[in-house]
């Protein structure tokens, strides 16, 4: 089956292969989403082809849909068994105690909850070679179609090998239920696609990326429903409270059709990444993920608006590239990246994204196809409108409402593009050697 090239509804990008014009292949292994007013409903009808169905869920998601999920399914006759975990530090004593309480006879288990209750499911179901569902609670972040979990091994916060869920269930009239702190959050993350798709458009143009036009198309789709509506989270419409959670989960099969995580994750990621690491090392708690997100894209589009300002000039772009010194940015990584840093480094050593001649090569083609990059970054919306849509919800849309001072700040600004290889913003305007004003002007409109 081909690709739609014009966007159509989420499940008509499940469990299909298609050839696409971009010269991939594409498969979501996702196979069944509900995102609507009584999407609890659907649960038998996808349950009811299992033979029995383990739910699991805290004292919390119990009673906000656990409880309800039990009702609709014993109605419908499909056997099923719900945990309410007692051991919630999901860890290896959550595994001990899901094993314990699995129905011998169960086929197919459902996480009735959001992030770590998600997670556990993933893995646990995993490692039981079961498939799973997921029941949400809220949607504070893009990562229910995701194959990886994160669990507390020895303490530690670990990522592991898991799968993704056979199908997703999003009732709003639960989703409106969640605290706005979640519903931001989630919003945040979706937000942040905007970005990341100029990035991944930034890529094509300047070190010709492989680009996927369709799957492009397909999350700027959802991308531009919810900017238009998102006015209406803070009254906790349900209508677009679904449409963020489709996003949400539409971005993250999008990264299933494509095989990586280039539709949903640039470079206002790489900042969260960066925070997550940098609250970690000092053992502080960040906020959501989402909202770090959020934050992050607010940042990357007064960089943008500053760069749109700015006087690009070429010649000194490749002056600042023949200057450019290896050991004085080890010594720059390993004092912004602390214990992190080696890794930062090793990276580099295989991905050479600083090395002078391939920047100087993209230098040539930014100075050939400038008009093009400025239209691109002209396409993106204001940082205003989302740092207005973020403080509707009363959720931080400035790096110090979530605890990152101006220097932690400078240095993620000048620092967080070196957390991944990919071409984003932030390389593109550290390759015109405007990296370091640009930040520094930020830094001081943000006082
Ligand atoms: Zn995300
Ligand atoms: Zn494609």
């Amino acid at each position: 089956m081909e690709m739609p090239a014009t966007p159509r509804g989420l499940n008509a990008y499940l469990n299909r292969r298609f050839t696409c014009s971009c010269g991939r292949e594409h498969y979501a292994p996702l196979k069944f989403v509900s995102i609507r007013e009584n999407a609890l409903e659907d649960l038998p009808g996808f349950a009811g082809q299992f033979r029995s169905l383990y739910l699991i869920s805290d004292h919390t998601t119990y009673e906000i849909a656990g409880k309800r999920c039990m009702e609709i399914l014993a109605a419908s006759g499909v056997k099923a068994r719900i945990a309410v975990l007692e051991h919630t530090g999901f860890d290896e004593a959550t595994v001990g105690e899901l094993l314990i309480r699995m129905p011998d006879d169960c086929d197919l288990m459902a996480a009735v909850g959001t992030g770590a209750i998600n997670d556990m499911t993933r893995y646990f179901s995993f490692r039981m070679g079961r498939p799973f569902i997921t029941v949400a609670t809220a949607a504070p972040m893009d990562g229910f179609a995701s194959s990886l979990a994160v669990l507390n091994v020895n303490g530690l916060k670990t990522s592991v090998e898991a799968h993704t869920p056979s199908a997703i269930f999003g009732d709003t009239n639960i989703l409106r239920g969640a605290p706005y702190s979640m519903i931001a959050a989630g919003l945040g993350d979706l937000l942040g696609k905007s970005t990341c798709l100029c990035d991944w458009k930034l890529a094509r143009l300047i070190t010709g990326e492989h680009y996927c036009e369709n799957t492009v198309r397909l999350v700027e789709s959802c991308v531009d429903g919810v900017l238009r509506d998102a006015g209406s989270a803070r009254d906790r419409d349900p209508k677009v409270l679904g449409s963020i959670m489709e996003g949400l989960v539409l971005t993250g099969v999008a990264m299933s059709l494509y095989g990586n995580s280039r539709p949903a994750s640039g470079c206002e990621h790489h900042i969260s990444h960066y925070w997550e690491m940098m609250f970690e090392q000092q053992g502080r708690r960040p906020v959501p993920h989402g909202t770090q997100v959020g934050v992050g894209t607010v940042l990357i589009l007064k960089l943008t608006e500053a760069l749109r300002a700015a006087e690009v000039d070429f010649a000194a772009a490749r002056r600042a590239a023949a200057a450019y010194d290896q050991a004085a940015w080890e010594a720059d990584v390993r004092r912004a990246y602390g214990p992190a840093a080696q890794g930062v480094i090793d990276m580099e050593a295989r991905a050479q994204k600083n090395k002078t001649s391939a920047r100087l090569e993209r230098i040539g083609v930014m100075e050939a196809r400038w008009p093009e990059i400025l239209s691109l970054l002209e396409a993106l919306p204001a940082s205003e409108t989302v740092a207005g849509l973020l403080r509707s919800l009363n959720s931080p849309c400035l790096p110090r409402q979530i605890g990152v001072d101006e220097g932690l700040l400078r240095d993620t600004l000048l620092f967080c593009k070196e957390v991944r290889a990919r071409y984003t913003i932030l390389q593109m305007i550290w390759d015109l050697g405007l990296l370091e004003p640009l930040s520094d002007q930020v830094i001081r409109d943000l006082r």
